[in-house]
């Protein structure tokens, strides 16, 4: 089957919707713009999204702002909006193909990462903050025998969240499940590239008992609709999962505003770091393979730097390679595909022009370095493996969001924590020994949000996730996610009697 045979068939298995999400019923841009949304596929239209700006937001801040004023969720009692969420998550589970076929259309990561890994987990999410409603106690100070000191978690009110493209769905989930929970209602920005399937979980929130006005999405340009939902004057706080130099923006429209909260998951360039007492090479190359190609590399966590040490380099780096070379891109919506496209052709662009400056700047290119089935019209680049790679280069510092990765040697033990640590990131890390006092000495001078041992991107929803440094600030996930959505209020009284 052609690529555009299996876009077409694809498309006839899911529900589209372009409009804005607001109070709980789709509709238009205010200004009746819209922008195409293509599937990086094979290049061509899914539909016209609404390019929705600040009018837009302005509504849906409005919904937000009238739905937690009337209460209807924020006060709706503990276990009632557990079963909601609950009937929410089983919603997204009942309609798994659907939402894995059209993020995968939307996005180009294959159907196998998002039927096994994208939508299941945004169900798990929603279910983890829902059994979290019933469960989470607030607390009693010491207070002395005449008073009573409670210290209980409120709502913070309207939450905004704008969110990127390459987990679409799950990042967004993993902002709107606790900020739900807590008894928020919240606008969702989607990211341009990639709004469908949060369009279509609103509609099955709404389905599962949410009531209108919670959970809005206003799809459009971050540069319009993004940057007027975080400098809104109505907005108490801002969460964002993106890029760096945009978390910066945002911080700065915050401050600009009405000084809400802000929160940033931001980028990454991570280190997986592999000591010549590594446990098991086999796993450890599948783990540098798959660290920077799951998802074309396009993760935030994805482990870009390879830093090997010299004694063992260039054994394990054949062994890197081989897997690479096996890894052919696919059709992202055949079951078998394990490596997809890139989100759209400007990605694509980016990432082959950081690959024409790696090799400018003299790193070795060892495989991969092109773009692929450029005749299906759709995306693809070649996973790609440079040698050679100095620290201070532009491949080893900048973030590619692609399936690229910079091999860089070592000495020995503090050589490698002072290249790992050398960048501005700090969202992840990943080291490889037999020696536990390495490991734990390698994991605590590590700076980053995660470290693995022996092992890569291990992690579940029990867990927090983000980042040291420029990765952003502020935790994703577990219940430590709930301070983002909750603001602290004490109570004191005092007893008369
Ligand atoms: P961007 O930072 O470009 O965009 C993220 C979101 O911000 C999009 O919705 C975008 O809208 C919006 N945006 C862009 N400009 C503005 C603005 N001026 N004001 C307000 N909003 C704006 O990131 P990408 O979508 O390209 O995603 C890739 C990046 O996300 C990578 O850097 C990656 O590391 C990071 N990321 C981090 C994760 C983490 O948890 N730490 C997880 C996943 C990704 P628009 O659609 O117009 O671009």
């Amino acid at each position: 089957m052609s690529f555009a045979e299996s876009v077409a068939r694809a498309k006839g298995r899911v529900t589209i919707r372009t409009g804005a999400f607001i109070n709980g019923a789709f509709r238009p841009s205010k200004s009746g713009e819209t922008m195409a949304c293509l599937t990086p596929i094979d290049g061509s239209e899914l539909g016209q999204l609404s390019a929705c700006d600040a009018s837009d937001i302005d509504d849906a801040v409005a919904a937000a702002r009238a739905s937690f004023e009337a209460g209807h969720w924020r006060t709706m009692a503990p276990r009632a909006k557990r079963d909601v969420m609950l009937a929410f998550a089983q919603k997204i589970d009942d309609n798994a193909e659907e939402l894995a076929l059209l993020e995968t259309l939307d996005m180009g990561k294959p159907l196998a990462n998002t039927t096994r890994a994208d939508i299941p987990l945004v169900a798990q999410a929603i279910r983890y903050y829902a059994e979290a409603i019933d469960k989470v106690n607030d607390e009693l100070g010491p207070s002395p025998h005449n008073a009573v000191s409670m210290i209980v978690r409120e709502p913070m009110g309207v939450v905004g969240a704008v969110v990127p493209w390459n987990f679409p769905l799950l990042m967004a989930s993993w902002k709107f499940a606790p900020a739900l929970a807590t008894g928020n209602s919240i606008v969702v920005k989607p990211a341009e590239q990639a709004s469908l399937t949060m369009l279509r979980t609103a509609e099955l929130a709404m389905e599962a008992g949410l009531p209108e006005g919670v959970l809005n999405v206003v799809p459009g340009l971050g540069e319009k609709a993004g940057k007027a939902l975080a400098l809104h004057m109505d907005v108490d706080a801002i969460v964002f999962t993106g890029s760096t130099a945009v978390g910066k923006l945002i911080m700065g429209y915050g401050a600009q505003s009405n000084l809400k909260r802000v929160a940033l998951e931001c980028g990454g360039k991570s280190p997986q770091i592999v000591m010549e007492d590594c446990p098991d090479f086999e796993a450890a190359a599948q783990a540098a393979a798959w660290g920077v190609f799951y998802d074309q590399g396009q993760v935030c966590t994805a482990a870009t730097r390879l830093l090997v040490q010299n004694s063992i380099k260039k054994d394990f780096l054949e062994r890197v390679a081989a897997i690479a070379k096996d890894l052919k891109p696919g059709d992202p919506l055949d079951p078998d595909t394990s490596f997809g496209a890139m989100v759209d052709e400007a990605q694509m662009n980016t990432v082959l022009s950081y690959i024409n400056k790696g090799e400018a700047e003299g790193a070795k290119l060892i495989c991969g370095g092109e773009r692929a089935l450029g005749q299906s019209g759709g995306f693809y680049v070649a996973p790609t493996i440079f040698d050679g790679v100095d620290n201070k280069m532009t491949i080893a510092q900048e973030e590619i969001f692609g399936p690229v990765v910079s091999a860089i040697g070592f000495d020995d033990f503090e050589d490698a924590m002072r290249i790992g640590n050398d960048t501005i990131y700090g969202l992840a890390a990943g080291v490889w020994t037999s020696d536990i006092d390495k490991a734990h000495r390698a994991a605590r001078t590590l700076r980053a949000g995660n470290v693995w041992v022996n092992c890569w991107d291990g992690s579940d929803i029990t867990t927090p996730f983000g980042g040291f440094k420029q990765s952003g600030f502020g935790r994703d996930r577990s219940l430590h996610a709930l301070d983002k959505y909750t603001e602290l209020k004490t109570i004191w009284i005092e007893l008369r009697k």
